[in-house]
């Protein structure tokens, strides 16, 4: 076995165990056919990235029931406006490696392909948290998202989180989310580790599974919070000054790296 096949194989092995992991009925991320996740294969490049079948289970699936996807074939879908459910259809089996192999990649497969393009991960997670969808789904979700509420919040997830409006499912939200990942990089010098969809749930971005998890932990961890601060006034956000400061210290930074295990 090459080195290239073998590191392909752990990178799916450990894409296996991330489903497992946020499909745990004992988390409440994501339960039935919700959710999905996806890891480019190489360390190397982006071409290609393995992504969950449709029909299958986050917390049950088998390692079968990942396919095996051409990255610039999948991104070419959300050049093509106006296309039909077959048409969105045929186009992601045909944006599959290997055509002719088992499995209807899930209808979000452009979105995880912008994540892993544009948005500079290696793993994604994707899941419908019922705490996010209490934020997600009120009157008042963006008053509620729009600052930092504590340190490890910002060391973890990143300097704010990045709100997609509500677009129907497949290619405008995939077209939707590029828009706002690429206007978020612009304001902030750096992609979002957490992407919310309006109405519908969250997108974790890491460079390696265990930061995938980490950030899908502790932005749970804030979607309660601030449900919680409701009942007492609704949320006191950290100025910017303050989010800043945290983003620049050095010890902070050093928590970074710690938390990557690269110290
Ligand atoms: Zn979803």
């Amino acid at each position: 076995m090459s080195e290239n096949s073998s590191s392909s194989d752990a990178i799916l092995d450990r894409l296996h165990s991330l489903a497992h992991w946020l499909g745990d009925p004992v988390r409440d991320l994501a339960i039935l056919g919700e959710g999905n996740v996806s890891a480019a294969t190489s360390s190397e490049d982006t071409e290609t990235f393995w992504l969950k079948a449709s029909g299958s289970s986050l917390g049950t699936m088998r390692r079968d029931q990942f396919v095996l996807m051409d990255t610039r074939r999948t991104l070419a879908l959300l050049d093509r406006e106006s296309l039909t459910d077959d048409e969105i259809k045929n186009h992601l089996l045909g944006a599959r490696s290997l055509p002719d192999a088992a499995g209807m990649p899930s209808t979000e497969a452009a979105l995880h392909a912008v994540c892993l393009t544009e948005g500079g991960a290696r793993f994604v997670g994707h899941t419908h948290p019922t705490p996010f969808l209490s934020l997600l789904c009120s009157e008042r979700a963006e008053e509620a998202l729009a600052g930092r509420l504590f340190p490890d919040e910002i060391v973890v997830c990143g300097p704010a989180p990045c709100l997609v409006p509500y677009f129907d499912p497949g290619p405008p939200l995939a077209r939707g989310a590029r828009e706002a990942l690429r206007e978020y990089t612009e304001t902030w010098g750096e992609p979002p580790k957490v992407v919310l969809l309006r109405n519908h749930g969250l997108f974790a971005l890491g460079k390696t599974a265990d930061e995938v998890e980490r950030v899908t932990a502790m932005s749970v961890k804030v979607a309660r919070a601030i449900l919680g601060t409701f009942p007492l006034g609704g949320p006191r956000f950290l100025s910017p000054a303050e989010a800043d400061r945290i983003r620049t210290r050095p010890d902070e930074h050093f928590r970074q790296r710690v938390l990557a295990g690269e110290e």
